[in-house]
């Protein structure tokens, strides 16, 4: 189970956190981002949406509050961390039976319509309970406990489905 947590960030507009990607990205800093939904367990505000920008080079944890899902800002941004080939293409489908739980209920969740996000915690996140491995976590908006995958490498395959198909439900469900 994730420990909840408070989540101290500056407060910033959206185009002051797409700039500081943006920086973080060329100066080679260790930095990714997150988007707390409403009803995420993480919520310091729940009813509102929250985009951070974490560096963890500098320390520096920026987030914009909003009423509005921040979801075009947020896909340029994980293009910005991750690579353009980790969404909007074809999802890379790990073959059947070897993928992992998560991915399973992600991919059952978005058959049946049912709203759902994920988090990757990177090894140097302040959201990771494990600090140093790779943790993705899935919560949807059914009374179940949440899903973890744990690894210590980047779990590129994994990430880059469940980007797809958070993406996918995203945008459709708008
Ligand atoms: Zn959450
Ligand atoms: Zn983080």
């Amino acid at each position: 189970m994730v420990e909840n947590w408070v989540l101290r960030f500056t407060d910033a507009s959206l185009i002051a956190c797409l700039d500081a990607a943006k920086n973080f990205a060329s100066s080679g800093d260790d930095w990714h981002n997150h988007v707390i939904k409403p009803g995420c367990v993480h919520n310091p505000k729940p009813g509102q949406y929250i985009l951070i920008i974490e560096n963890n080079t500098t320390g520096e944890i920026l987030g914009h509050v909003s009423e509005e899902s921040p979801v075009e800002t947020e896909k340029e941004i994980v293009r910005l961390r991750h690579g353009d080939d980790i969404i909007g293409g074809v999802p890379a489908k790990m073959p059947i039976g070897s993928e992992p739980e998560i991915l399973k209920r992600a991919r059952w969740l978005n058959g049946k319509d049912i709203d759902w996000h994920h988090h990757m915690m990177m090894p140097s996140c302040v959201l990771n309970p494990r600090p140093g491995k790779w943790l993705i976590t899935l919560e949807s908006s059914l009374s179940e406990s949440i899903y973890e995958y744990e690894t210590d490498e980047e779990p590129r395959l994994v990430l880059s489905e469940i980007e797809a198909l958070f993406f996918n439900h995203e945008s459709g469900s708008k």
